[in-house]
C-alpha cells in the first residue's frame, strides 16, 4: 500500500526531527517479542525454543564426551591441556553468539506507526511515497520484509532461523555468522578429537582409554563423530551463505525471491563492514555490535 503526499523543501534538520516521527512516543513502549522487563529481545515461538535449547543441549553433549571421555582420561597431558583450552573458549564464543543472536532486536519495525499524522509529519516530496504493511501496519522502510513467526516487519531480513529462535535481519546478522563459524570450528575440532581417540584406544586394545566401559567410550565417541560432522558441514554451508550474501549486498529474501536491485548496492567490502564494523579483532567478537547509523529516514522515503 503506497501513499503520497505534497511537502515543502526539506532539510537537515527537518530529516533528524522526522527520524523519530517513526516511533512516536503515543505508540508507547512495544512488548511484543519482549521479555525482562522489555530489556530483551524474545520470540515466545514454541519451536524455536525447542530448537534453542536442543543446539544448547547438543554443545553440552560435545564438551560432556570432549572433556570427561576424551581429554581426562588422556595420558598426554600437554595435549589435554591445550585441546581443553581450545575447546572451551570456542565453546564459549560459539554460546555467546548464539545468545546475543537470539536475544538481540534483529531490526524490527515499530508496530502500528503507519497513522496518518505520522506520514504527514514526515513530510514527503512529491513524488515519494511510503510503504505500509498490511500485517503489522508499519511505515515499511526498503528492504525490510514481514516474518510471520516475529509477527513484524524486519529490516533487511535474511531469513528466520528456528535454531536461534529470531530473525537473521540488519541488527544481528554480525552474531548469526559468528555463531555458525565458531561451530563450524567446534565442531571440526571435536571431530578431530573423537577420531584420534578413537584410533588411540583401538592400538591401545582399549586399555586406559576412557574411564568408561569400551562399548560405552564407542557409543559416546561414534556419537558425538556424527554429532560434529553433521554440524560441521551444516553450519560450513551457512556461513559460507551469508558471507556470499553480505559479499554481494543482498539478502537471503531478495535472493530467494530474485528482486529487483532498487537499493544502491555497496561494495563488497563496505557491506562487510556495515555488518562487522572497521575490519579488527573485533569482527570476531560476540560481544560488540554493529555500529549502524539508525536514525535516518533513508529507504523510508520511495520515489515514484
Ligand atoms: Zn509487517
Ligand atoms: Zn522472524
Amino acid at each position: 500500500m503506497a501513499r503520497r503526499l505534497d511537502c515543502s523543501r526539506r532539510n537537515s534538520r527537518t530529516v533528524q526531527r522526522q527520524a523519530s516521527v517513526l516511533n512516536p512516543p503515543e505508540l508507547g513502549a512495544d512488548t511484543n517479542n519482549r521479555c525482562c522487563w522489555n530489556r530483551l529481545w524474545f520470540v515466545q515461538d514454541i519451536c524455536g525454543i525447542i530448537c534453542a535449547v536442543l543446539t544448547w543441549l547438543l554443545v553440552l553433549y560435545a564438551e560432556y564426551v570432549v572433556v570427561f571421555v576424551i581429554l581426562l582420561p588422556s595420558p598426554y597431558l600437554y595435549y589435554s591441556a591445550v585441546n581443553f583450552v581450545i575447546f572451551q573458549t570456542l565453546a564459549f564464543l560459539a554460546i555467546t553468539s548464539h545468545l546475543r543472536t537470539m536475544f538481540s532486536d534483529p531490526g524490527a519495525v515499530p508496530r502500528g506507526n503507519a497513522t496518518k499524522e505520522t506520514i504527514q509529519q514526515m513530510g514527503l516530496c512529491d513524488g515519494q511515497v511510503v510503504y505500509k504493511c498490511p500485517k503489522c501496519c508499519c511505515i515499511k522502510p526498503d528492504r525490510a520484509h514481514h516474518c510471520s513467526v516475529c509477527q513484524r516487519c524486519i529490516k533487511k531480513m535474511d531469513h528466520h532461523c528456528p535454531w536461534v529462535n529470531n530473525c537473521v535481519g540488519e541488527k544481528n546478522q554480525k552474531y548469526f555468522v559468528l555463531f555458525t563459524f565458531y561451530i563450524a570450528v567446534i565442531s571440526s575440532h571435536a571431530f578431530f578429537l573423537a577420531i584420534s581417540h578413537f584410533i588411540m584406544c583401538v592400538n591401545s586394545d582399549w586399555n586406559k582409554c576412557s574411564s568408561k566401559s569400551p562399548p560405552a567410550t564407542v557409543i559416546l565417541l561414534i556419537l558425538l563423530i556424527f554429532e560434529a560432522l553433521l554440524f560441521a558441514i551444516f553450519t560450513c554451508v551457512m556461513f559460507g551463505t551469508q558471507v556470499q550474501a553480505i559479499w554481494n549486498d543482498e539478502t537471503g529474501i531478495e535472493q530467494l525471491k530474485k528482486e529487483s536491485v532498487r537499493w544502491q548496492k555497496r561494495s563488497p567490502w563496505r557491506s562487510l563492514r556495515s555488518v562487522f564494523g572497521r575490519f579488527s579483532l573485533v569482527w570476531f567478537s560476540p560481544f560488540t555490535g554493529p555500529s549502524l547509523n539508525l536514525n535516518k529516514l533513508d529507504g523510508y522515503l520511495h520515489a515514484v
